[in-house]
């Protein structure tokens, strides 16, 4: 099997134009950055906005193991299954982060033969939003320190800031920092750290906001830190929410590239999943809703974490309503979840198999709970035997949900065939009655204690000192009408990253609350969630290069 960006320079691009015109749209409609890529200028939404909205289809997946189950994968050879079987679709998926490109994980722009491309800009610069993100969260950080070394009217505690500054790369030295340092001159010394950009709150309003001056009320919301007096200072406070939003005004219009297979694919903003929601953004997936029949979307970790967000938090703020949705199941990762060790998973294991199959069983439960129709797609792995693949297909008979192997991986939109026309008969044949799990109105708890015992099957909720404190600061700020953010382990339906399969008779750990109050919603920590991540022993990045004639080999 050919690498990843060995398959994608082989694929012959169709101009970007072209592809556009796929959704009806014309070059006027197009901010062009070259050939191959473009932004959806603001202009089109007036054209579009009456049009129908097409069928809006979620990829999730079961808890993944560290390589991850084949979201990203599946979503992109769907969109071009679709496509084989006569529909018009699209994707939307979210833009890597360059830590992960040169961590362990790699990019994020698919696999095999479901990928989309140009993927070497896909995963390095692409078209700067990465960049004009991290340079707004900077600029706020660079306005508190001058507020505060310019007399700090706001009487901002030095003590109490929580934002932090950004850069995106796995960066493991700027977790701690000082600031500040140098004398008078060089502004008041204080503790900082930094957190790479995808972990900004700045990332997660741009992916929640509905058009630009959206993004302006959210930024001005944010929350910085505390005042001498334990109330909050937000950024339009120190009066550059202006400015901020200046630099996002072109990170705000969706990007349009295309798949191996000149499906249009829609890839625009991308926060963590842990203490942001994890999903692309809404104003891309508004787009792709008005301009074609079925969207394919992804959800970041596993259904317990990214589809809960999704619905919960972006289907929320976005008045979106799901037609389906699809959980992808790997042989591996149930393997995994039935207790078989990481260096067996290449043999057939069907007494693991049958075992870890309780962890699917409780997602589709999950899903269920949402008034959404599920179909399970087995991304096939070259090791896995018949007899597994049956097993799965047994389990998901005997529990009333449709199943299809998808091989899309080795064989592009022709190996998702099934799994599009059951699929699409899926949404034909019902109709999605989709809830939120929760009222926002509620209070805090009552939000953790509903997804703990509804979504991850816990018994119930322990808080630490730190916890109870911050909810009680939270409430007495009139801040806890919004949805939860849950900020957990993705490996395991519960906060302990070593139970897996469907553990039971477990509560979870409340360490810390916190609100992110531009993007909207409160993060619950239930361990520590690192937002800067650091590089390992040999990271990927000591096997990417470029030749003399502009080749690059070791992206994936
Ligand atoms: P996720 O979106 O769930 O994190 P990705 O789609 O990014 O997962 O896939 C993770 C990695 O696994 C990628 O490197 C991808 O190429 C690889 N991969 C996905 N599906 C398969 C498969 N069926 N066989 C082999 N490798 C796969």
């Amino acid at each position: 099997m050919k690498t990843d960006i060995e398959i994608a320079q082989e694929t012959k691009m169709d101009c970007i134009v072209k592809i556009a015109k796929q959704l009806g749209l014309e070059e006027e409609d197009l901010e062009l950055y070259g050939k191959y890529k473009a932004k959806i200028s603001p202009v089109v939404w007036e054209k579009v906005k009456d049009n129908p909205d097409g069928k809006l289809i979620l990829v999730t997946a079961i808890n993944p193991t560290p390589a991850g189950e084949g979201k990203s994968t599946t979503t992109v050879g769907l969109g071009d299954a679709l496509r084989q079987i006569g529909k018009k679709s699209c994707i939307c998926l979210r833009e890597p982060s360059l830590g992960p490109v040169f961590g362990i994980k790699g990019g994020a722009a698919g696999g095999g033969y479901a990928q989309v491309i140009p993927m070497e800009d896909i995963n390095l610069h692409f078209t700067g939003d990465m960049h004009a993100i991290t340079a707004a969260n900077n600029l706020l950080s660079a306005s508190i320190d001058n507020h505060i070394h310019q007399g700090n009217s706001l009487q901002i505690d030095v003590r109490k800031i929580l934002w932090k500054r950004a850069v995106d790369m796995n960066d493991r030295a700027l977790r701690n920092i000082v600031v500040g340092l140098g004398g008078k001159a060089n502004g008041v010394p204080r503790e900082d750290s930094f957190q790479i950009s995808v972990a900004s709150e700045i990332m997660a309003i741009l992916c929640l906001s509905t058009d630009l001056m959206d993004l302006k009320r959210r930024i001005g919301n944010i929350i910085i830190g505390y005042d001498i007096h334990n109330k909050p200072v937000r950024a339009k406070q120190l009066k550059v929410e202006g400015a901020i939003t200046l630099l996002l005004k072109d990170a705000i219009k969706p990007n349009l590239v295309q798949t191996l297979e000149n499906t249009p694919a829609f890839i625009h903003g991308g926060p963590f999943a842990n203490i942001a929601h994890g999903c692309n953004s809404i104003m891309a997936t508004k787009y792709a809703l008005k301009l074609s029949d079925y969207v394919v979307t992804e959800a970041g970790f596993g259904a317990d974490l990214g589809a809960e967000k999704f619905f919960d938090i972006k289907c929320r703020y976005g008045n979106l309503k799901p037609d389906g949705v699809v959980l992808v199941a790997t042989i591996r990762a149930l393997k995994m979840h039935g207790g078989c060790c990481k260096t067996s998973l290449d043999k057939e294991n069907l007494e693991s198999l049958e075992k870890g199959l309780a962890n699917l069983e409780k997602q589709i439960e999950n899903i269920e709970k949402y008034g959404i129709p599920v179909v399970v797609a087995i991304n096939v792995f070259l090791s896995d035997t018949q007899n597994e693949i049956a097993m799965v297909e047994e389990k998901c008979n005997q529990l009333g949900v449709e199943v299809a192997p998808c091989e899309v991986w080795e064989k592009g939109g022709k190996g998702g065939v099934e799994l599009a026309n059951k699929v699409v008969k899926m949404i034909e044949q019902n109709s999605s009655e989709f809830k939120v799990l929760y009222d926002e109105k509620r209070p805090i708890k009552e939000k953790i204690e509903i997804i703990t015992k509804e979504i991850y099957g816990g018994e119930g909720v322990e808080y630490s000192n730190k916890a109870e404190k911050a909810i009680k600061e939270l409430e007495e700020n009139q801040l806890a009408d919004l949805p939860v953010c849950m900020a957990k382990t993705q490996y395991s339906l519960s906060d302990d990253p070593s139970k897996l399969g469907r553990p039971t008779g477990f509560k979870i750990n409340v360490k810390d609350v916190r609100v992110s109050a531009g993007a909207g919603f409160i993060v619950v920590y239930t361990g520590d969630i690192m937002t800067m991540p650091g590089l390992p022993k040999i990271p990927s990045a000591e096997k990417i290069d470029i030749d003399k004639n502009g080749k690059i080999v070791g992206l994936f």
